[in-house]
């Protein structure tokens, strides 16, 4: 079968998403760049299958300029919108994470984005972390927030939805998604207290300064 390994690679990542309470029961979905035939595409989970029953041939390779119609056996996840777009409008990703984690989530359900209460905001390239407007799952209108939300970001948080993140492979894109989810724990447990104090811009050019020598490192 092709892209063999990457397609176990992704259910390996989908049972991740059970387990460590990511992505509970059928929500949220994973992607990988791929080719396919020389297409260039992306490989994604499957609509509605339990992520404990997935075999290789469930995950749907789907080119960058093809849409569902064409797609003949399983039908890939009905998020692959914005995975096309993310993979057509930002060359470094290589992975994508969509998880509804329960305190990006709630986080989520306020329409807002998160200020820098915490110098690891960084970690999603910027100086906090946006908040996708909202629109129906599934729809190039949400696929069209998410792309605005993600300017020079590497992961958002998708309104009344969840999160996603991108990165340079598996691994890395779902470590982001598991540390917006803790940032947004922090979050959710700062605001029980009151207003949290905000680290300013300047503070946080330094942070991002240092994480991009720390990354090249
Ligand atoms: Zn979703």
């Amino acid at each position: 079968m092709r892209n063999l390994d990457q397609r176990n690679q992704i259910i390996e990542y989908s049972l991740k998403l059970n387990s460590t309470n990511l992505s509970p029961l059928r929500s949220g979905n994973i992607s990988l760049r791929g080719k396919e035939n020389n297409v260039e595409g992306y490989l994604i989970t499957p609509s509605g299958k339990k992520y404990e029953t997935l075999k290789p041939e469930d995950i749907v390779f789907m080119g960058l300029n093809e849409d569902e119609k064409k797609v003949s056996n399983n039908k890939p996840s009905s998020e692959w919108r914005f995975h096309r777009d993310i993979y057509s409008n930002k060359k470094e990703a290589q992975a994508i994470v969509h998880a509804h984690s329960p305190h990006a989530t709630a986080v989520s359900s306020h329409g807002k984005p998160i200020p820098s209460f915490h110098y690891m905001i960084a970690l999603a390239g910027g100086d906090d972390i946006k908040c996708a407007e909202y629109a129906t799952f599934g729809t190039e209108e949400l696929s069209k927030n998410v792309i605005k939300a993600l300017e020079n970001r590497s992961a958002c948080l998708m309104s009344n939805h969840g999160q996603v993140a991108f990165g340079k492979n598996l691994e890395d894109a779902f470590e982001l998604a598991q540390e917006i989810e803790n940032i947004c724990h922090q979050y959710t447990i700062a605001l029980k207290l009151g207003q949290p104090k905000i680290l300013s811009f300047e503070e946080m050019k330094k942070v991002l300064d240092k994480t991009k020598n720390y990354k090249k490192g």
